[in-house]
């Protein structure tokens, strides 16, 4: 009987998996994973992201065990050594060909064209699927034949394409006779406090999607904004590394919603939104690979002065942002968030992301490396898309004159501040009116705050009679003339 071999990445799943469903329908299946830590780190993976995908990728060896299909391990340094790792384990195999599902950022890209060529040449097959998108980036174009580089008419062509069949996900292939080859030990991942908020597997991801529809979906466009609330389904960790798929999230919120998730009047049809915001990031890095480059969207903002991280000020204004330390209550609640959980609710990205750009003017750069770091979902294109966006330096990005006040915004959609009480709680017996702006007399020196940065995050321990209250840094910057700032610097380069 032939045998093929399948390539996880991140599509770690047994079930709606295009690539793996159609090997299994040839032939014998043998699984592979490409480890490559180091690659993962320059790609500026933090440690909660790697533990998840490993605990995922050991999730997926029992799934896999169940189906009788062993899965494999190489071990690599970088993405360049991954066509002969790979060659080498079909050929020990005897496999006549090897399939995988799409990855769209550059380097991904280059490696995978790269072991099209060596199976090529090799005389081995080589399939490819489109798995973590509905349309393959490229698909859903202009009338002129261009990337669309504006959500509202990429959304309303991506609706108008959409199939009944792209919403049907596909089964777990059916268990395969015994291959007689043993699995691969797999690495070990460092479990902690934050790695257990997101229990791996197929089925946790499941459950979390059908909890969501049941309880929130319909009061999406209702509650998505407020922190406080679960009103989001907080599935991306699963979408990011392919435990859950698009296809399914989908077909969730049609059966959900009587058949009304293309309709963006209702809580599902704002929520399917939000999974073609994912794919219109993911067409982007295909239709703009300097996307995947660090490079901004618009090239002229690449001339934008930012201030120097050098520089010992911004080295300690960053740091407060990093560590929850800004005196601005919702900034750093969202931050400790982060710290905490390793996620963070897309209201707040989006206020901490224009707060590091314009209030701090410190290059998006630097936020979404840091979110790349600390995030269970850091995703290159959903990342880079939401920074640069903040930043406005991206497509369909916030005009740069459009600021947050983190104030009103925390009003509004933290109105009695219960997410600041939960995450900053030395707040917490501020009044609903003061925890958005602590009065004055409350604070106690920045540099204090700034020194203590490396201390216990949520220690009330101030060192002074006052106890709670003083425990909380005044403000790091003056809003207005943040906002000045960074005016100029937009203007300067017009
Ligand atoms: P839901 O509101 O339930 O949405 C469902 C799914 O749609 C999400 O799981 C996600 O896959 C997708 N989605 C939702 N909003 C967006 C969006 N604005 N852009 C792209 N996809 C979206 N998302 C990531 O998955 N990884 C990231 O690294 C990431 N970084 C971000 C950085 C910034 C500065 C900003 C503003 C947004 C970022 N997002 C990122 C998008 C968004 O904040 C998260 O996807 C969302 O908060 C995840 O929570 P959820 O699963 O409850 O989302």
């Amino acid at each position: 009987m032939p045998r093929q071999l399948m390539w996880f990445r991140n599509d770690l799943r047994v079930e709606d998996n295009p690539a793996f469903f159609q090997a299994c329908q040839q032939s014998e299946v043998v699984a592979v994973f490409v480890h490559s830590p180091e690659q993962w780190q320059e790609h500026g993976w933090g440690a909660l992201k790697t533990a998840f995908v490993l605990s995922n990728l050991h999730s997926l060896q029992q799934q896999l065990s169940k189906l009788n299909i062993p899965l494999k391990l190489l071990t690599i340094t970088d993405f360049t050594a991954a066509p002969a790792a790979l060659l080498n384990l079909a050929q020990e195999l005897g496999v006549s060909g090897l399939f995988f599902n799409d990855e769209y950022e550059f380097n991904e890209q280059q490696r995978d064209n790269q072991v099209v060529t060596e199976f090529t040449k090799a005389g081995l097959d080589v399939e490819r699927f489109t798995d973590q998108v509905i349309f393959e980036p490229g698909r859903i174009r202009t009338g002129k034949g261009d990337f669309y580089t504006v959500f509202t008419p990429f959304y309303r062509n991506w609706l108008s394409q959409l199939k009944p069949e792209h919403l049907v996900p596909l089964p777990a292939p059916k268990a395969q006779a015994s291959t007689q080859l043993a699995n691969d030990p797999l690495p070990a991942f460092v479990s902690s406090q934050q790695l257990e908020h997101w229990p791996a597997g197929e089925a946790v991801a499941h459950q979390k999607l059908q909890d969501f529809c049941e309880k929130a979906l319909n009061n999406y466009d209702q509650q998505r904004d407020f922190p406080a609330i679960e009103g989001t389904s907080q599935v991306s960790a699963y979408l990011a590394a392919g435990v859950l798929s698009s296809r399914q999230c989908l077909a969730a919120a049609q059966m959900h919603s009587a058949g009304r998730f293309m309709d963006k009047s209702t809580g599902a049809g704002v929520w399917v939104s939000e999974l073609v915001w994912r794919e219109f990031y993911r067409h982007l890095l295909i239709g703009f690979p300097r996307i995947s480059k660090g490079r901004a969207f618009k090239p002229a903002t690449e001339k934008l002065a930012w201030r120097s991280i050098e520089n010992s000020k911004v080295q300690r204004d960053l740091q407060a942002w990093q560590t929850g330390q800004t005196g601005f209550p919702i900034i750093d609640a969202a931050m400790r968030q982060l710290l905490e959980t390793g996620w963070m609710h897309n209201r707040l990205r989006m206020l901490v992301a224009m707060f590091l750009s314009k209030n701090l003017l410190i290059d998006w750069r630097v936020g979404e490396a840091f979110f790349m770091q600390h995030l269970i979902d850091g995703d290159l294109a959903a990342n880079n898309g939401g920074w640069q966006w903040a930043a406005s330096t991206g497509t369909d990005a916030v005009p740069y004159f459009r600021i947050f006040n983190p104030y009103t915004q925390s009003a509004k959609f933290d109105p009695e501040g219960k997410f600041i009480r939960r995450y900053v709680p030395e707040l917490a017996h501020l009044t609903n009116k003061q925890i958005h702006q602590p009065p004055a007399n409350l604070s106690f020196n920045q540099q204090q705050a700034v020194d203590k940065l490396t201390g216990d995050l949520f220690s009330n321990e101030s060192g002074n009679e006052d106890g709670k209250r003083s425990s909380y840094p005044a403000p790091i910057i003056d809003l207005k003339l943040s906002r000045d700032r960074v005016m100029q610097a937009f203007e300067a380069i017009k």
